[in-house]
């Protein structure tokens, strides 16, 4: 039923920036060396995903938008490593579909779509609109899958009325793409809003390069490296990545990005770890830059239940915190900070 499936598809795409975040986490899944997100309006108006990733046939991509039985979230292990994805495995172009007018277009790496219309060596393209598919169409297209959100919430008035200003709901876009263009340097991320390009990373491995397309040089030249084994008790096993210099700055707390097991997470653990490496360097409600990336146990870490959340929770909440502490210190230290 249309209207159940609206407020269940309202309930985890909450802004353009879920959506950003779905589509992004699909193009990497796909294996693409370069993912390219446009939006407009703060992705109200518009939001597209471009990648080189292997793309599908038409049969897939037909399977894709369609909805998945047996994704139902019934308890933590169903949320896959899933640390902050809408949880919902197999849903997210589905859920997407009944608020939006969705737009996929794609080729397979290894020539073209094939199948139903008969274009092999041609792509193939699919709407949907409020839930409902069009038909599959042949479309003219580089190998990879394109994905247009178009009207976010057109059927969805009241879902719709709770976004913010445009400046705000592109904040939110903005720090998605830039946690993906941090965790993945081997990929060529860029962003661009209202036809004008944010950032765009190089793709060539490197993490200081990456923060650099990021953030720009005045950041990225007071960048320390971490790079921490843990020999202590407790569930962290590494943490590695890079550190700001103590007056190197911002007022928000957005600056500070930490991945566990490759996940961004966000965990009040990890960045007072952070912030207690500093000692009392930092002037007051001042953060410092950083990417961490910190390995834990699996079993050590609880994922919040809840799906569009992307916390997560130590067993052993102090023994992580003073690891990461202990690991920024030390990068610190090493520099003479
Ligand atoms: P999930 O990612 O959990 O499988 P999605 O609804 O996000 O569910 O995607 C459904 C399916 O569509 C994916 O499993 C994948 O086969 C295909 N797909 C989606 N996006 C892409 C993409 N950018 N490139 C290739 N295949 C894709
Ligand atoms: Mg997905």
């Amino acid at each position: 039923d249309a209207t159940i499936r609206q407020i269940a598809a309202g309930e985890v795409v909450e802004r353009p920036a879920s959506v950003v975040k779905e589509l992004v986490e699909n193009s990497l899944d796909a294996d693409a060396s370069r993912v390219s997100v446009a939006v407009e309006n703060g992705g109200k108006d518009g939001i597209r995903v471009r990648d080189d990733g292997k793309g599908m046939t038409e049969s897939n991509l037909e399977r894709a938008v369609e909805k998945h039985t047996t994704s139902k979230i019934r308890d933590i292990s169903d949320l896959d490593a899933g640390v902050g994805t809408l949880g919902f495995r197999g849903e997210a172009l589905h859920t997407v579909g009944a608020v939006s007018r969705l737009t996929v277009r794609s080729k397979p790496r290894n020539g073209g779509a094939g199948g139903a219309s008969g274009t092999a060596g041609a792509g193939a393209e699919l709407t949907v609109e409020g839930g409902d598919s069009g038909e599959l169409r042949p479309a003219g297209c580089p190998a990879g899958t394109t994905v247009e959100v178009d009207d976010l919430f057109f059927n969805t008035p009241a879902r719709k009325k709770f976004l913010k200003t445009d400046p705000t709901e592109f904040d939110h876009v903005n720090t998605v793409v830039t946690q993906y263009a941090l965790a993945n340097p081997d990929v060529a991320i860029s962003l661009e809003h209202n036809g004008r390009e944010v950032f765009a990373t190089e793709g060539n491995g490197d993490l200081p390069s990456a923060v650099l397309s990021v953030y720009g040089r005045e950041v990225a030249e007071a960048m320390v490296h971490v790079d921490f084994e843990a020999t202590g008790p407790g569930p962290v096993q590494s943490v590695s990545g890079v550190v700001s210099h103590p007056e190197t700055t911002r007022a928000g707390r957005e600056y500070l990005s930490t991945f566990v097991n490759d996940r961004y997470v966000t965990a009040a653990t990890l960045r007072e770890g952070v912030l207690d490496a500093y000692g009392g360097q930092l002037a007051p409600d001042r953060y410092p830059f950083a990417v961490l990336f910190v390995e834990v146990e699996p079993d050590a870490v609880d994922v919040n239940v809840h799906p569009r959340k992307m916390e997560v929770r130590f067993d052993d909440e102090s023994s992580a915190k003073r690891a990461v502490t202990d690991a920024v210190e030390e990068a610190l230290l090493d520099h003479g900070l």
